[in-house]
């Protein structure tokens, strides 16, 4: 991979291939997808210039933390879906679901010890940062991670950016060189090396049948030790559906998106994270989709450096401008700053201001103070926050306005911010399907001021920006909304 996008690769040992190598392995740890993928897309490299096959391994563990029946499914049925199409273009791909704690592992070691080279996903936060900071210490083979998450490769920035306005800047500047360098749309079509691989039974042996498990997903999952208490929800983790979401928004949403995105009566949102989580749709793909819907007479040239303020980059319709700073800076602000980061999910990573800002205000008095259950279970005096939570609870997502109101409140009604945060990101990365992403972490930390700037003083909050029930019932539509996830719903 050469000039900007080499910023995507992270070599992260020094080993050197393995001459006896049947294979270069990809293993698909997050960017689930075999379209629009630079680190397929590098795997494939390596698998030319060796001229090798190229072994796809799509895996996922039992114990990850906050496991439940609803991040199954959807990953399983996205699984279910890459099985398929992997059988009908007779790739070289394993896909495993794991039913006890370290079969993952074994396998991964067991395939590695077969291949050449090793190829993943680098990803910021979450189990993947770990695993990508422990195993090429292990693994004995050199081990490359390749950065699909968003445009800005996270090798462009040398520092953690402090402000989204920070971020824009570098995002300006960088546009148009990593739009104009974009991931292949079907890498799989390069592969030279198309001999068919053949694995011993034995890597297979007392781990469960993926094919199987696949194909009766609930019967699967029901018998994991996961928490079966969250219900999987009525989308489907499949790339198919990552599509038809985002034709269905340019159709109905982007058009109006400036206008009607922070009510939760329009629903106008793209409501794309839960497949960007996953990597089922790339963040390039919904740029470039969007971008062709400017007027007519737009093109790149029309792009001119605005230092980082909002409006009159893109320069043409106001709606497009308006998704694409939340789809680019917003998203990826979130990935940068965890990419350098290694503290990103505590609470010490916080600007110097806000710390010192809240232990000025920790024991102001607080008029309310509530559970984690009772904040699960949306019980709170308050009708909004309740429906916001009960959303999260039955439909695994929280209408992107709302959840600034959500995360905000539990800074109130919590005794310290320590606990606050401990509790939002539990919430947040147990029942959002969306959740345990880079972005979950800067939406919960951007309600205790990270990216932000400090606002009038007062109690509990400090210096922290805050945000109120009562303008919020004046200042957005949502009365559908409560009729919908109001709090008869949520006492029952
Ligand atoms: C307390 C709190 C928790 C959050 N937890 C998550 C989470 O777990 N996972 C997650 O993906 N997002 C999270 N966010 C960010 C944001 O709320 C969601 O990305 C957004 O609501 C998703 O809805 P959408 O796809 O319809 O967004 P759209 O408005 O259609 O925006 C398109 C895309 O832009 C990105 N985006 C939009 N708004 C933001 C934002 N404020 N910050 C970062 N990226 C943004 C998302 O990838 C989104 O899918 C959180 C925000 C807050 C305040």
């Amino acid at each position: 991979m050469k000039n900007f996008n080499s910023h995507r690769v992270f070599k992260r040992n020094e080993k050197e291939p393995n001459p006896k190598g049947e294979y270069v392995l990809y293993w698909m740890q997050i960017n689930r997808r075999f379209h629009y993928n630079f680190a397929l897309e590098y795997a494939i490299g390596w698998a030319n210039k060796l001229d090798k096959p190229l072994l796809i391994l799509e895996a996922f563990s039992c114990d990850y933390p906050w496991a439940t029946d609803r991040s199954h499914m959807f990953m399983m049925q996205g699984m279910k879906e890459h099985l398929e199409y992997a059988q009908d273009q007779d790739l070289n791909y394993v896909s495993f679901v794991e039913e006890k704690p370290d079969q993952y592992e074994k396998l991964l070691k067991d395939l590695s010890a077969k291949a050449s080279v090793l190829v993943t996903d680098e990803y910021p936060v979450f189990i993947m940062r770990k695993r990508n900071e422990t195993y090429p210490k292990e693994i004995d083979l050199p081990y490359y991670t390749v950065d699909s998450n968003g445009l800005i490769p996270l090798g462009l920035t040398d520092k953690d950016p402090y402000s989204a306005y920070f971020f824009r800047k570098i995002m300006q500047k960088n546009f148009v060189e990593a739009y104009t360098n974009p991931p292949q749309k079907n890498p799989l079509g390069e592969i030279q090396n198309k001999r068919k691989i053949d694995l011993p039974d034995s890597i297979f042996s007392n781990i469960p049948d993926a094919g199987e498990a696949l194909n009766n997903i609930s019967e699967f999952i029901s018998e994991l030790d996961i928490d079966h208490s969250v219900k999987p929800i009525d989308w489907h983790g499949g790339r198919s559906a990552a599509l038809g979401m985002m034709r269905q928004f340019i159709k109905d949403g982007l058009k109006v998106y400036d206008e009607k995105r922070n009510h939760p009566d329009e629903k106008k949102t793209s409501q794309l994270s839960p497949w960007l989580h996953f990597g089922k749709i790339s963040e390039y793909e919904i740029v470039k989709a969007v971008l062709e819907h400017q007027p007519d007479g737009w093109d790149l040239n029309s792009i001119t450096f605005n230092k980082g303020s909002t409006g009159g980059f893109f320069n043409g319709d106001p709606n497009i401008d308006g998704f694409l700073d939340e789809v680019i800076t917003w998203r990826e602000v979130g990935f940068h700053f965890a990419h350098h980061r290694p503290d990103y999910d505590k609470f010490e990573s916080l600007p110097d201001w806000v710390q010192k800002s809240m232990d000025k205000h920790r024991d102001d008095p607080r008029e309310f103070i509530y559970s984690y259950e009772e904040l699960e279970q949306s019980k709170t005096h308050d009708d909004i926050w309740n429906a916001a939570q009960t959303q999260l609870r039955e439909d695994g997502i929280i209408h992107n306005y709302l959840r600034m109101l959500w995360g905000k409140k539990v800074i109130q009604w919590t005794p310290d911010p320590e606990t606050a945060l401990e509790y939002l990101i539990k919430l947040n990365n147990t029942y959002a399907i969306d959740g345990r992403d880079p972005n979950s972490y800067s939406g919960i930390f951007w309600c205790f001021g990270r990216f932000d700037r400090a606002w009038q003083e007062r109690p509990i909050f400090g210096k922290l920006r805050y945000m109120t029930s009562e303008s919020t019932r004046k200042k957005v539509k949502l009365k559908q909304y409560l009729n919908q996830y109001g709090n008869q719903k949520s006492l029952l």
